[in-house]
């Protein structure tokens, strides 16, 4: 048996308020949310992060993310919201079952992302794109 929450909470061996679930994908509330309807998307199956889930998977994922997002929207009409994940304790994600968070957000609400930015040197974009898309080749 697992010992990871999420897989639980997928299995419903631990209770959770469900929002929404379809084969391999669950929503459900966030038990310390940022603001209230803070709702978590995850994979049915143990993945740590987002690059390990296979693409079947990510597809059903993505609608989900979309309709719950709907849902959200015009059941609380927030003044925006944030959609992200953590992957990996050095980004902040302490639950090793890689989920997606969906925020409602208001007007001054206190929650600040990009506290921090930097400038790219002369050619160091092109370097760190040369970086990346060498791994997109196949
Ligand atoms: P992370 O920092 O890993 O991106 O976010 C983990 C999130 O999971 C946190 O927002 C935390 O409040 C939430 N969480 C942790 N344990 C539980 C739980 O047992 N049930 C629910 N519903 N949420 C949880
Ligand atoms: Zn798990």
């Amino acid at each position: 048996m697992s010992d990871c929450v999420f897989c639980k909470i997928a299995s419903k061996e631990a209770p959770a308020e469900i929002i929404h679930e379809t084969e391999r994908v669950i929503s459900f509330l966030d038990i310390n949310p940022i603001n209230f309807g803070h709702t978590l998307v995850i994979p049915k199956g143990h993945f740590k992060k987002f690059h390990e889930i296979p693409d079947e998977i990510n597809q059903e994922l993505i609608i989900v993310l979309s309709k719950v997002t709907k849902a959200i929207t015009e059941a609380l009409e927030p003044h925006g919201y944030n959609i992200f994940t953590n992957n990996g304790r050095f980004a902040g994600q302490a639950i090793m079952h890689c989920h997606f968070h969906i925020v409602p957000r208001y007007f001054n609400d206190g929650l600040k992302f990009r506290p921090t930015s930097k400038s790219y040197k002369k050619n160091e974009m092109k370097q760190f794109g040369d970086l990346i898309r060498e791994k997109l080749k196949n």
